[in-house]
């Protein structure tokens, strides 16, 4: 894995995102001995999948799944990976794409870090740990998490004390102060962009008072709270460490609502909540576990077997609309819900020490600033043809996973594939192409 590359690199193939999506197409092309550069604006490799407890419908341990498909990326002979660099824009000349990087800097030079933590140990400053949602804590100097790739610190300007203890103490001399940002341009003959997805902010409904009660989270951190290395090894509530006794799942809290700019399903929202319910049910089994919800749609293989276990297991499933959640005494929520299941009495109030809601999934990414690839209405990167949905507008360029719209695992990994498999016959042909024109001319 390499942590520094020049402009005079010239992959076959420039890989936008290192999540699940991204990953899965590298592999298959370098397979096929292409040369790959994935480009990850992240300080690891492995996008939203790695930060899951476990996934629907399997119930496998998300880790376990994604942790060897990093590993396999980052020791292939025929990829290359950039972390900390972002994708900021892209021409095309003559089917030759050049995408200019961002490089930020870790102020850690990735050659001499031996991933010893030495730094990390000594460091004194401390802020909320991003991977675990915020829940804990990370030094300002720091691997980012146990199982990140690379494994190599990476300071946090905005957290250090300057104090310099960490280059005091790193055996290596891998620390650099002076580091600044630094811009490169690669050329390639294609483009794979899996910039995946971002949820929308938790108070986006301000009727649901997330800013007012840490007890109103929003779904990635229950994923931490149910990860079996998560960040207090069980699931506590964020107020005040308590063990909750009724958890409730507020579904479509940030989609299907066009006042909000997201109309459309983020499709991956019941069957994360049921999971989450499910998991919960095994780690609280005194806890009343209720999911609020429109309609339940468990749209893929297997999905409906989940959700009719799901009810078997004793998860509540209340069928409504939460208008508002109001914070009342001891760090408590009360759900104020219209509900279609009780005909007598629709008006309903109902009491939780924990709210969990399903944000929705917006673009991670805008390719229609700054390159020639088109987004639809909806943000996502627009795939026209019907019987190709890995092309975009721009020939050379293909999209997979959340980057072309909320998406699950199985979908994403599908169409990682199926893109994979069109850039290798895209080149295929404009190489035939370029052989066929030299013999004609000379
Ligand atoms: C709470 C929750 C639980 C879920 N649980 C499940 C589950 O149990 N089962 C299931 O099937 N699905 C689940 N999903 C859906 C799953 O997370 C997605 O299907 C999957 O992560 C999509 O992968 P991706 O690679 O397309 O996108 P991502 O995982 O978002 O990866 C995209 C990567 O691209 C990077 N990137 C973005 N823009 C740029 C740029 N300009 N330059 C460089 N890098 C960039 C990002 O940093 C990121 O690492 C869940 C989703 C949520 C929100």
């Amino acid at each position: 894995m390499n942590t520094q590359i020049n402009s005079d690199y010239v992959p076959d193939v420039l890989v936008i995102g290192g999540g699940i999506a991204g990953l899965q197409s590298a592999l298959d092309l370098a397979d096929q001995d292409l040369r790959v550069l994935v480009v990850e604006r992240n300080s690891s490799i492995g996008g939203r999948m790695i930060g899951l407890s476990k996934v629907f419908p399997t119930l496998d341990c998300a880790s376990c799944i994604t942790t060897p498909k990093m590993s396999a990326a980052a020791h292939h002979p025929n990829i290359q990976i950039l972390t900390n660099t972002e994708v900021q824009a892209m021409e095309t000349r003559n089917g030759i794409h050049s995408v200019r990087l961002l490089q930020k800097p870790t102020y850690v030079n990735f050659d001499k870090c031996i991933g010893c933590r030495l730094c990390e140990y000594a460091c004194d400053t401390e802020y909320p740990d991003p991977f675990e949602e915020g829940l804990g804590s990370v030094r300002a100097i720091a691997v980012p998490f146990t199982n990140a790739i690379p494994q190599k610190a990476v300071l946090d300007a905005e957290h250090c004390a300057t104090c310099g203890v960490c280059a005091r103490v790193c055996p290596t001399d891998a620390i650099e102060f002076d580091q600044q940002p630094r811009t490169l341009t690669i050329h390639t003959d294609s483009v794979i962009v899996a910039s995946g997805f971002n949820l929308n902010a938790v108070t986006v409904k301000p009727q649901y008072n997330a800013a007012r009660s840490s007890n109103i989270i929003p779904p990635t951190m229950m994923e931490r709270l149910l990860a079996p290395h998560g960040p207090y090894g069980r699931v506590l509530r964020p107020s005040d460490g308590k063990i909750p006794s009724s958890v409730a799942f507020v579904q479509c809290a940030g989609s299907r609502d066009e006042s909000i700019g997201v109309p459309y399903c983020s499709r991956v929202c019941c069957m994360y909540a049921i999971k989450q319910a499910m998991l919960l049910s095994g780690a609280l089994p005194l806890a009343d576990i209720t999911i609020y919800y429109m309609d339940i749609r468990a749209f893929g293989k297997g999905y409906e077997q989940f959700f009719q276990n799901a009810r078997a297991m004793g998860i509540n499933f209340v069928r409504g609309k939460v208008a508002r959640v109001d914070p009342i005494e001891d760090g408590d929520l009360r759900l104020h819900v219209e509900t279609t299941d009780d005909a007598e009495n629709p008006l309903q109030e109902h009491r939780h020490d924990l709210v969990v809601l399903a944000q929705g999934m917006i673009p991670a990414w805008n390719p229609a600033a700054t390159t020639p690839v088109a987004c639809a209405s909806d943000g996502f990167v627009a795939t026209p043809s019907l019987t190709d949905p890995t092309a975009t507008s721009a020939p050379g360029i293909f999209v997979a996973g959340a980057a072309a719209g909320p998406k699950d695992i199985v979908d994403t990994i599908a169409e990682a594939g199926a893109a994979a498999m069109q850039v290798s016959r895209y080149l295929h042909e404009k190489r035939a192409a370029v052989l066929v024109g030299q013999a004609v001319h000379g």
